[in-house]
């Protein structure tokens, strides 16, 4: 395959460049590059910019166990349409991932219907019921790390027995921070002060999911200055709205939900000085009937792979907040360094490129998503960018 003259995102600065590759892999990367011997694909990317393929550290794919609303099939055909080839899945499945046998029928099923790369996280507690922890000693290596999304942990001393262990094996702990005993912000916060205190004691790699308020930014950039081994992302979502937009609609219904205006600001300062690594999607797709019972009733969580990178891009570029090399940063490199993949373009490399042009605009419809989550704060919203191919091990798996 060869694709001609895409301005290519090559040593973190963009220039125009083609890419020839073989077998899967980036074999030549140049200027003009010969296409008369031999007989390929050649895509042509005039104007359009040749990216690594996004890397998603928070995906709900929902298979085992409720496949109404989401299958590792449609969730990964959704990452593809979105210009993502690598997902991290959440544990939120039944039977959750808390042993090596219940890994393996998700994995069986990764096997045979992942459409892109899936790596699952395996639960920190057994059920993810925060009473019982795993074994930490069984968690294979193709496993990312452990959270138990959806809940926190809010037993302290079950906590520590997590960090302590995490450390001794190495494993990264993804924490959703959402103490039950408080409300509101503080649920988020607290949570997240006692994880970073148990990270200040045994040194575990630790990753914040979906922060939401400028008080954990604080505590995260403060934990950062310590040298803690600390990481956090924040949601598309939360980056373009705050609670001001929400309408009676299970389209602004999540968790953490929509805070407020202020909160809002401070992500993008949070974004500029490194305090949050990266941008995940927490795509979590929900069936039509869960989402249609207007704001209070509907459940948690809208489909996010799909309108990802334009959203933050019309809502963080556009306005002239981020550059553009900043967000592919932190939708590509970013993530792969927490999960210790390699997604640089670079001779050697696999072929996982994600190529958009930004002189398009479209209108978000969630009807027209491939997830079958089709709820989402964008409804109705005039975005601009769109993704033309997602090409993964060096097919062309998504084609506009
Ligand atoms: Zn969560």
């Amino acid at each position: 395959m060869l694709i001609k003259d895409g301005l290519i995102f090559y040593n973190e600065v963009f220039k125009k460049n083609d890419i020839y590759c073989e077998d899967g892999i980036i074999k030549k990367i140049g200027f003009n590059l010969d296409k008369s011997t031999g007989d390929f694909n050649v895509v042509k990317s005039d104007g359009c910019l040749v990216l690594p393929g996004f890397v998603d550290m928070h995906t709900h794919l929902r298979e085992p166990g409720f496949s109404y609303k989401e299958t590792i099939s449609s969730g990964t055909k959704a990452a593809l349409a979105g210009g993502f080839v690598t997902l991290c899945s959440m544990p939120n499945v039944e039977p959750a991932p808390d042993c090596e046998k219940n890994l393996k029928i998700q994995n069986k099923i990764i096997q045979s219907d992942a459409l892109c790369c899936v790596m699952p996280f395996m639960s920190i507690t057994k059920c993810r019921a925060g009473r019982e922890l795993i074994d930490f000693r069984k968690i294979p290596c193709y496993c990312p790390g452990i959270s138990d999304d959806g809940n926190g942990i809010d037993d302290d001393e079950l906590a520590q027995k997590a960090f302590r262990a995490a450390a001794e094996f190495g494993i990264l702990i993804s924490s959703h921070c959402e103490y039950k005993k408080f409300s509101g912000k503080l649920a988020e916060t607290e949570h997240l002060r006692r994880d970073l205190d148990l990270v200040k004691e045994y040194k575990c790699r630790y990753h914040a999911q979906h922060l939401s308020c400028s008080e954990s930014f604080d505590l995260v950039r403060r934990a950062k200055y310590l040298g803690l081994p600390v990481t956090c992302e924040v949601t598309p979502h939360h980056v373009c709205f705050c609670q001001n937009d929400v309408r009676d609609s299970g389209n602004f219904k999540m968790s953490p939900p929509l805070r407020s205006q202020n909160d809002k600001e401070s992500v993008v300062k949070a974004l500029l000085d490194g305090t949050i690594d990266v941008i995940a999607t927490d795509h979590a797709p929900h069936s039509p009937q869960e989402k249609e019972r207007g704001f209070l009733k509907s459940l948690n969580g809208v489909s996010g792979l799909e309108v990802a990178f334009a959203s933050l891009y019309t809502n963080l570029v556009c306005t002239g907040r981020i550059n553009l090399s900043k967000l592919v940063n932190l939708l590509t490199l970013a993530p792969s360094r927490i999960l210790g993949l390699r997604s640089a373009i670079a001779v050697g490399e696999k072929a996982n490129l994600t190529i958009v042009n930004l002189e398009n605009s479209w209108k978000v419809e969630g009807k027209k998503f491939y997830s079958k989550g089709k709820s989402t704060p964008f409804e109705g919203k005039i975005v601009k960018s769109s993704i033309e191919y997602t090409i993964f091990n060096g097919n062309i798996l998504f084609k506009r």
